[in-house]
């Protein structure tokens, strides 16, 4: 295991960290109070700048305009832009879309990747991916009552989405539908692209979360497909491979959300020890002298730190060994750091008092928007659940073996 960073990406980490100072910490009062969609301007503005200090879509490979980067490179860049809510969109490596490129590189058809892929790789469009149901469990993704049924050349699309993140304002949106109801759990799925400007395409309402709607990039959208036609050719992939693709899409993607939240985390407890050493309290001493405060200190710094190695851990050995032989590690990232940055946040709110909870600092935003990284991309439960049925299989293989070769 090697995590040096070269001398070429720590150039790029301090140019992306000094961009965020100086251009985009400051958007970020706009982004918490204001409608999304009256921020568009200056997105497009920041994103120009970023695509001439060619730091555009570290993940996106370098023939569609990205910088390429590796997973472990690009693990490094998404801790630093994590550090704002507004990074990831403002250098084009934005969840969902991220998630969407990954699968079109793969998957596309030429034509797809014309319309599709290449526009959103630049930034041009947006799009959605929208497999999660309210009326089943969406943390098992196999259960889906979303159809597509094949008529001529068409595939007609019925079913009902709920936070499919970023749909307003997406020009089209990957679905997960049935499109083989007797197959084998696994192979009864599939991916297709559907335009939201195709007629059956109903954006019902953005979600309130949290007390906010949100609008544009920032909303979840619940969403009606009626008797939605788009040609069969919008299939991506091979038919009944939606559950295959959806698993390729969660692996690298998990290192991306985990990695942004290592990135608030570092923000947080930033903000937290500032406020610690000038907030002078009782007895005209500073906060940062409270042993209890200390004591948060330390723990937040330890957290951070073991958390922090994990992810870089998981995503080197996505790297070098794959997907699949990184199937544990990218278990126990999820549930391990999303519950230590809702920590950290949370003592750097309790660290800055009333004005932790006030909108003058990102914190309240944070704490309420990442309480959800417990949820989506697999609720913790599940990633404890396989985990724990994979370390407890070889114990029972072993003690199988032991009793057979008893006498
Ligand atoms: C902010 C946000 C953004 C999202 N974005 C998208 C998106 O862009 N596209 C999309 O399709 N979906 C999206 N989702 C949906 C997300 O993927 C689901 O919410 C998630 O998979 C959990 O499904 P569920 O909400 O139906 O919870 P359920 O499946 O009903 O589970 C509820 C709870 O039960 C527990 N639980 C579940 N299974 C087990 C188990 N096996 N053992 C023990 N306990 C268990 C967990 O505590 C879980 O939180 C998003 C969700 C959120 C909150």
């Amino acid at each position: 295991m090697n995590f040096e960073i070269s001398e070429k990406v720590q150039v790029i980490l301090e140019m992306t960290q000094e961009f965020l100072e100086k251009e985009v910490y400051p958007l970020e009062a706009h982004f918490v109070g204001r409608k999304f969609r009256d921020m568009l301007p200056e997105v497009k503005r920041c994103r120009e700048m970023v695509k001439k200090m060619e730091l555009w879509g570290p993940q996106i490979p370098k023939e569609l305009g990205g910088m390429g980067l590796s997973l472990v490179d690009h693990a490094l860049m998404t801790e630093v832009l994590g550090s704002s809510p507004l990074g990831h969109l403002l250098f084009g490596c934005q969840a969902p879309d991220a998630g969407n490129i990954e699968i079109l590189e793969k998957y596309a058809t030429p034509e797809q990747r014309e319309e599709y892929l290449v526009p959103l790789a630049n930034g041009d469009i947006r799009s959605c991916f929208s497999m999660c149901e309210p009326e089943l469990a969406g943390s098992n993704p196999t259960e889906l009552a979303t159809t597509a049924v094949r008529d001529g050349d068409q595939w007609v699309i019925n079913g009902h989405k709920w936070f499919s993140s970023a749909a307003d304002g997406s020009k089209f949106a990957i679905v997960m539908a049935v499109t083989d109801p007797e197959a084998h759990v696994y192979q009864r799925a599939s991916m297709i692209i559907v335009p939201t400007d195709t007629p059956g395409f109903n954006l019902i309402l953005n979600i309130s979360v949290m007390g906010h709607a949100g609008d544009d990039y920032a909303s979840h959208g619940e969403i009606m497909y009626q008797n939605c036609r788009v040609p069969a050719e919008n299939l991506l992939g091979p038919q009944g491979h939606g559950f295959i693709i959806a698993q390729e899409r969660l692996g690298p993607g998990r290192i991306h959300h985990c990695m942004r939240w290592i990135g608030i985390c570092n923000r947080s407890f930033d903000m937290m020890c500032k406020r610690a050493t000038e907030r002078i309290v009782g007895g005209g001493k500073p906060l940062a002298q409270k042993q209890i405060i200390q004591e948060w200190i330390a723990e937040c710094r330890a957290e951070i730190h073991a958390a922090r190695l994990m992810v870089l851990h998981a995503a080197w050995k996505i790297q070098h060994e794959g997907q699949y032989a990184a199937r544990e590690e990218i278990s126990m990232i999820k549930f391990f750091v999303a519950p230590i940055m809702l920590k950290v946040i949370d003592r750097a709110i309790q660290v800055h008092g009333a004005l932790g909870v006030s909108d003058d600092t990102i914190l309240s935003f944070f704490y309420r928007q990442e309480r959800a990284s417990r949820i989506y991309d697999g609720p913790d439960e599940v990633h404890k659940v396989v985990l724990s049925r994979r370390v407890l299989r070889d114990y029972r293989e072993e003690i199988s073996k032991q009793r057979l070769s008893r006498p």
